[in-house]
């Protein structure tokens, strides 16, 4: 009978070093994608007695015990990724931050593409949360307006219904 495998070894099947390079500044070398199971967040999931997160068990495997109370960090931003050097252990409250500072970065603009400010009274919401430009929804509303002002103008004359007569002249 051959020996059981470890679940080390059954790891690396299920392992794809050749996964997307991250576009994220700083992080080296492309991601290790995870072909077996992910949970509903996509994490990579995997059976070691017990399921534990792909993730977290490649750190271990390559960096040793993940320190007490720490969170297993992507620093390349992938949750199917299992490539020990983009990962670190943190605090939850550093791994909320890194996850949220492109929110953060977001918020840091004070003014719309267009350069109108993004004052209390020019700022309203769309329904997942981002600011919109009231100056440039205005902009947009009148530009419409003036489209269907234009098409409204278009002289009757110009528009040729088929009639029984053309339809019998193209037979
Ligand atoms: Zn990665
Ligand atoms: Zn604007």
């Amino acid at each position: 009978m051959a020996p059981p495998r470890s679940p080390a070894d059954r790891f690396t099947t299920k392992v794809d070093t050749s996964g997307p390079i991250s576009l994220v500044r700083g992080v080296l070398g492309p991601c290790h994608q995870w072909t077996g199971s992910t949970n509903a967040s996509g994490y990579g999931t995997f059976w070691a007695g017990r399921t534990v997160k792909a993730h977290r068990f490649a750190y271990e495997q390559a960096l040793g015990p993940i320190p007490d109370g720490l969170d297993v960090d992507h620093i390349c931003r992938t949750r199917a990724c299992v490539n020990p050097a983009h990962l670190r252990a943190v605090t939850h409250r550093e791994n909320i931050l890194a996850s949220t500072n492109h929110v953060a970065a977001r918020a840091a603009v004070t003014h719309c593409p267009a350069g109108h400010a993004y004052d209390e009274a020019n700022t309203y919401r769309a329904p997942n949360g981002t600011r919109k430009c009231r100056a440039c929804k205005r902009d947009r509303t009148r530009a419409v307006r003036a489209q269907e002002r234009d098409t409204q103008l278009v002289p009757v004359e110009l528009i040729h219904p088929r009639t029984i007569t053309t339809e019998r002249q193209a037979a």
